[in-house]
């Protein structure tokens, strides 16, 4: 599988325009690896991972098209993950190719199907909803698909969902929005899917090197922690890749320092544009 990360920041985008802090100003003023857009990504030009409001400048960064996406993987409905007035890009009034374009099937937990169908843009949108139960197994085409439940509140009767995407014998997991996955967390994960190993791990670094006690997103050391549960009960072995990934621009210093302060621990850090295969 070849993922492409289309956007690597979390809500307020890497630098916030309207913030002149030290992370900031100096990311502006930097070259592409310190401007991140709301997270999203891509894999083998098929499989969209998210829907923000900046999925029309990620693509026109890096020179994409999704007219071949079939399949859209939706985490939750936070707004930099969701934004409903993107299905209208499909619709016949806004799509020359109309015609031509494939099916989408849209996954993601029923809350989230419920407020996608209740839109006037979801309307002839060529979108096939599919509301997705943690733990299934999804076959789609060559894939099979995870939803498993994030640990990231998003209002009273919707939970995250992160997705294990698996083609022959490798593995990615998708995992943000979500904070620490404790012991019986892991376990859970280890009895509930067939999985045996996670070939890409692409986890949530939203806090960094802040000590936020706030449990619905990870600061670096409950990332680290996140990897040991991970490792106890099998899931991650040496020829895992790690990939940190969705940045707030408060406690997470621009991408060269952020790299060489994971590089010591063996992880990878996200940026708009990078392209990995598995
Ligand atoms: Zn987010
Ligand atoms: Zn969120």
């Amino acid at each position: 599988m070849e993922i492409t990360f289309l956007g690597t920041a979390a809500f307020e985008g890497y630098p916030n325009p309207f913030c002149d802090g030290k992370h900031c100003s100096f990311a502006i003023r930097s070259d592409n690896l310190d401007k991140r857009l709301r997270s999203a990504a891509i894999i083998d030009n098929k499989i969209l991972i998210d829907f923000g409001p900046d999925i029309v400048a990620s693509c026109q960064k890096l020179g994409l098209s999704l007219s071949e996406v079939e399949l859209l993987l939706i985490t939750h409905s936070h707004e930099d993950h969701l934004y409903i007035p993107n299905f209208a890009m499909r619709q016949r009034t806004f799509n020359e190719n109309f015609d031509g374009l494939k099916y989408m099937k849209v996954m993601a937990s029923a809350e989230v199907i419920n407020l996608i169908s209740d839109s006037e843009y979801s309307v002839d949108a060529k979108i096939l909803l599919n509301p997705s139960e943690p733990f299934n197994t999804y076959k789609f085409l060559e894939y099979e698909i995870i939803p498993v439940p994030a640990n990231h509140y998003v209002k009273e009767k919707e939970r995250g969902l992160l997705y294990f995407i698996k083609k022959g014998d490798k593995t990615i997991f998708y995992a943000t929005d979500t904070g620490a996955f404790d012991e019986v967390y892991v376990e859970t994960l280890v009895r509930n899917t067939s999985l045996n190993n996670i070939d890409l791990l692409i986890l949530d670094a939203t806090l960094g090197f802040s000590r936020s006690n706030y449990t619905g997103h990870n600061t670096f050391e409950s990332f680290l922690g996140t990897v040991s549960n991970l490792r106890k009960v099998g899931l991650l072995s040496e020829t895992s890749k790690i990939i940190a990934h969705h940045f707030s621009h408060h406690d997470n210093p621009n991408f060269h320092k952020l790299r060489e302060l994971y590089f010591e621990k063996g992880i990878l850090v996200s940026y708009d544009g990078l392209k990995l295969n598995v």
